[in-house]
């Protein structure tokens, strides 16, 4: 019956061919379980990429979103809603910065445009960035996303945009000057593989942004809500952003990004400076609060900790692996051979989802509610896979 639906020809017919061709199509999930149309079922262990935090059909969340779409599910911007402020306030006391304004839209590309045109009010036009880095595919993130492949067609893109090697706070400090209007950067580096950079890294540049007046951007549209174990990936280094872009697990499974400028890079926007249409969405900004009441009602930035050490002590000792990197619940197993693909199609054949952002690494990032149970089955299963490969 379900081959008679004939999915993968269909998609094939009607949609671009961006993304390849999908081989899999689920139809419904519960908590970290997927269940794909031919009744299969999945342990999710990529999480929509790194988004669908609290996993799926979590009941706040339904909650929360069946309610609102029942009684408003969109106003525009030319009027409040009472949870696009609510929102905005919760993330102002999660940064803990004494004044932050958000702006709302509905991807993380679009909080990075959001933050790149910020940028242009400090009357500089000048970005630093780094190689490797993702911020987006749009012509504005794209010129901040430091991955020649994704680039090369689409050139030439914004002017005045340097990438400098990731990790290397000599080169940001050669690289930014009095002229530089931000720099941005990814507390880890998620699609190029899950790569962390030294200790003090966010520090070095905090302190560079500082000497030139320059913003400092962090994006952490994959390392925010509580991915890390922390609600943002740069809290380890004891840093305040100029500006944070969130996007991912903000929405819980819904389109939700958010820019969120503090102290002086706060009121640099003004009327008229820049808009969404969706974004603050009633209905987004309901399912948002019901992740960060989630998040903080079950404690789960410690689960995230506890099952993070869990992962990075076991894994290792896997035949094959070289090392587990990354933090909380975003983590890159690198592989001893460029076999992450076929390791990849290996677990998905045996009900677990990955994937492999580059030839030696698999990219895990489960829902952050994830139980024990699942990670001591996702550890079983991987062992498994290693020894099939
Ligand atoms: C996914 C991602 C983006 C882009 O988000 P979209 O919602 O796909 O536009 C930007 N930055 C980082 C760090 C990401 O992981």
């Amino acid at each position: 019956m379900m081959k008679a639906k004939n999915f993968e020809n269909r998609w094939g017919n009607s949609i671009q061919s961006n993304y390849g061709n999908p081989t899999l199509t689920l139809v419904r999930g519960k908590g970290s379980i997927l269940v794909s149309d031919e009744g299969k079922k999945y342990l999710d262990f990529l999480g929509g990429i790194a988004t669908s935090v609290l996993g799926h059909a979590h009941p706040g969340v339904v909650e929360a979103v069946t309610k609102q779409i029942s009684q408003l599910s969109h106003v525009s911007n030319f009027y409040m809603h009472p949870n696009v402020i609510e929102l905005a306030e919760k993330l102002q006391q999660l940064t803990g910065a004494k004044e932050a304004k958000t702006f709302f839209c509905n991807s993380g590309a679009e909080a990075n445009e959001a933050a790149l045109k910020l940028s242009r009010k400090t009357n500089r036009t000048r970005i630093v960035a780094t190689e490797g880095a993702f911020h987006g595919r749009t012509m504005g993130a794209l010129s901040l996303t430091g991955q020649p492949s994704k680039r090369g067609s689409f050139e030439p893109l914004l002017p005045g945009i340097s990438h400098v090697p990731f990790g290397d706070l000599g080169a940001i400090s050669q690289a930014v000057t009095k002229q530089t209007a931000m720099v941005i950067v990814e507390p880890i580096l998620g699609e190029a593989g899950v790569v962390v950079p030294p200790v003090g890294y966010l520090r070095g540049i905090r302190e560079v942004c500082d000497s030139t007046g320059t913003l400092m951007v962090v994006d952490c549209v994959q390392t925010g809500m509580g991915r890390t174990g922390m609600w943002f990936g740069f809290e380890g280094e004891g840093i305040v952003p100029d500006v944070i872009t969130l996007a991912k697990g903000l929405g819980g499974g819904l389109p939700l990004g958010a820019m969120i400028a503090i102290g002086k890079a706060a009121n640099l926007f003004q009327a008229g400076d820049h808009g969404s249409t969706f974004g603050g969405n009633p209905v987004c900004c309901a399912s948002a609060l019901a992740v960060i009441h989630e998040i903080e009602e079950k404690n789960l930035l410690e689960q995230v900790l506890k099952h993070s050490e869990l992962l990075k002590r076991s894994i290792p000792l896997i035949a094959g692996v070289q090392e587990v990197r990354g933090a909380g619940l975003l983590l890159g197993v690198v592989l001893k051979k460029k076999s992450a693909h076929a390791v990849k199609s290996i677990l998905e054949n045996s009900g677990v989802l990955v994937n492999a952002p580059t030839e030696n690494v698999i990219r895990i990032a489960p829902p952050i509610n994830v139980s024990n149970a699942h990670i001591r089955k996702f550890i079983g299963t991987f062992e498994l896979a290693m020894k099939e490969i």
